[in-house]
């Protein structure tokens, strides 16, 4: 049985959601919390559970003409039929906390964005300079999309590597593992200010690694896990982050490591020069994550 394969959410419709807040992490780093809205209806999964999310990039009336199923191949055919300039900026994020409601506040998700590029020169994605520049009040969809990450039931040694973007994932299946989950989990960031620090299992072992100017994105976190040895007991691994990172780790670790390809979950999050969705086919095949 193929372990690695997505868990699907239980419902996938629309979800309107507003902007409660936003806060600067880090140099590289805006969390924005959602709410409000239809968040009752948002069933959490904890894990690396991700979503589609829509952003009123040409105002909050393209929102309106967002198909249902947008994310499937005909409703993102329909979805692109909306004028451009009105079509909501569709991307991919993952869900870094869900805080269930209380006596007093509504239920709440936390979404982390990496801010990327330079707004100035155009080399800022829309999603990274929106998370930028939102304010509380703005109306966003979400899709559920489920989890990638799919261990094996009772296999809770995780070997876990990622980029910056990875972070949120790997922060958010650090607090779903029970505490006595051990492994590694290797992060590339950008910068000191970005190793954002996280709640773990003691016995999982966090290793940031600070990416230096000239090197390629997941390039250093590739080298380190091709540097390191690998648990000798059953393990599951997840890889996620630029496209190289991900395919780069599976390929290493099936290809040269020996590991069953069943216990690798991997997805790549983003691909330098190309945006998202990176190309027609993954558009005809309804913006599935790159990997
Ligand atoms: C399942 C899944 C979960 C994800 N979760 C998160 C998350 O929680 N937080 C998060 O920040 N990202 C996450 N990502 C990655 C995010 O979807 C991409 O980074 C996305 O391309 C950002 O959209 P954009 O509009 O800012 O840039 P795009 O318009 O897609 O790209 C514009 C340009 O920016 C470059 N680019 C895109 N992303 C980056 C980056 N991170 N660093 C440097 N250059 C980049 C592209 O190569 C392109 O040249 C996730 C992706 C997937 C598939």
């Amino acid at each position: 049985m193929a372990y690695s394969k997505m868990v699907k959410p239980e419902s996938a419709e629309l979800l309107h959601l507003t902007v409660l807040r936003t806060e600067r992490l880090s140099a590289h780093w805006v969390r924005v919390t959602l709410g409000g809205g239809e968040i009752d209806r948002f069933r959490p999964m904890g894990f690396d559970q991700w979503f589609r999310l829509f952003l009123p990039i040409g105002g909050e009336a393209g929102l309106d003409r967002v198909p249902a199923k947008a994310n499937r191949m005909f409703g993102y055919l329909k979805f692109l039929r909306i004028p451009d300039g009105e079509r909501p900026v569709m991307r991919n994020y993952t869900v870094r906390a869900h805080r269930p409601a209380t006596a007093d506040a509504g239920a709440e998700i936390d979404v982390d964005f990496v801010l990327h590029g330079s707004a100035a020169d155009g080399t800022a994605g829309p999603a990274s300079r929106w998370a930028e520049t939102c304010t509380p009040g703005e109306h966003v969809l979400i899709i559920d999309e489920g989890l990638t990450f799919n261990p094996q039931r009772g296999v809770d040694r995780v070997l876990l590597v990622g980029d910056e973007t990875a972070l949120p994932a790997i922060a958010s299946i650090c607090a779903s593992l029970p505490a006595s989950a051990t492994g590694t989990a290797i992060i590339e960031v950008p910068s000191d200010d970005d190793a954002l620090a996280f709640p773990h299992p003691s016995g999982i072992d966090v290793v940031f690694i600070v990416r230096s100017h000239d090197a390629a994105p997941g390039s250093l976190a590739m080298e380190a896990l091709a540097g390191m040895s690998l648990p000798d007991a059953p393990f599951h691994a997840y890889a996620a982050g630029e496209q190289s990172l991900a395919s780069g780790a599976r390929k290493h670790l099936v290809g040269e490591r020996g590991v069953d390809k069943n216990t690798v979950s991997f997805c790549g999050y983003w691909k330098i020069g190309a945006a998202s969705p990176a190309s027609k086919a993954a558009r005809e095949a309804a913006a599935e994550p790159l990997a």
